[in-house]
């Protein structure tokens, strides 16, 4: 879309001295990163265009898990997953340093549901960016969707909150205050190899976050990485699906999973 290219954008912050000093003070993410491909963004740029808010509708009951779900994390067992332990208190398992965890059992096309809490934000000065509330959901232990609190809390785009990290910014940033509970629901389509280690058809993930669709059947890149271009290796059919320590203590509840399979 034209008005949201970066020539434009370049165009006008060359054009106001004083905006550019704006942007100098508050400047986001990397310019000195490699293009992603098939875009005019590099990995992580902070002129990338922000996400308009959107406000949810209401946080209803939390959505019980059905029949045919596996159950990750009812709000007393951490028994489904490897790593950490991570604290848990209140039906909740949070974030407490000691590292990431990830599930037991692999999984390849899923339907992946869970609810996250960034923490509360105190008094006294207040991280920013990438430093409030940042953890993530790893498919395969491979391919981020980002969890951040982009609560009135700007970084750059492919960063943000649902974000496919590095690689494509949500839509619409439909973020709850920092404190409330926000909910994922992915669909995610494992990537394909051939025999000979060769892409087939690139790993693909539906996300919505609180109910607001952000990513509809978007194709990965690749593997996700910090200021590189994400790439594919090639790897089996299923994976663990993994939560990060970022050394924020965020909070997850009611995570359950559908492995995704046609009847025939
Ligand atoms: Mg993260």
């Amino acid at each position: 879309m034209l008005g949201t290219s970066k020539a434009l954008v370049t165009a006008a912050l060359a054009s106001s001295a004083l905006l550019a000093v704006t942007v100098q003070e508050d400047k986001l993410g990397y310019q000195d990163s490699p293009l992603i491909p098939g875009t005019e963004w590099h990995v992580h740029d902070g002129l990338r265009p922000q996400p308009r808010v959107v406000t949810p509708g209401a946080a209803g009951v939390s959505q019980s898990a059905p029949s045919d779900a596996i159950v990750l994390f009812d709000g007393t067992s951490a028994d489904a997953w490897e790593g950490g332990p991570w604290e848990i208190a209140d039906g909740a398992m949070t974030v407490n340093g000691k590292g990431g965890i990830k599930t037991r059992e692999s999984f390849g096309d899923c339907q992946l549901h869970l609810e996250w809490r960034a923490p509360e934000l105190g008094d006294g000065p207040h991280a920013k960016g990438q430093g409030r509330g940042n953890s993530g959901v790893f498919f395969m232990e491979k391919y981020e969707v980002q969890v951040l609190d982009c609560f009135e809390n700007r970084t750059y785009p492919d960063g943000m909150t649902s974000a496919l990290y590095g690689q494509e910014p949500p839509m619409v940033n439909a973020c709850r205050r920092p404190g409330e509970w926000q909910s994922y629901d992915i669909c995610f389509r494992a990537p394909r190899f051939d025999a000979d280690g060769s892409l087939v058809s690139p790993a693909v993930a539906t996300v919505f976050l609180n109910g607001v669709c952000v990513h509809h059947a978007q194709p990965l890149i690749g593997a996700t990485r910090h200021r590189q271009v994400a790439e594919y290796a090639a790897h089996g059919p299923t994976g663990r699906i993994s939560l990060q320590d970022h050394g924020n203590p965020v909070s997850f509840r009611n995570v359950w999973v559908r492995p995704l399979e046609r009847a025939e």
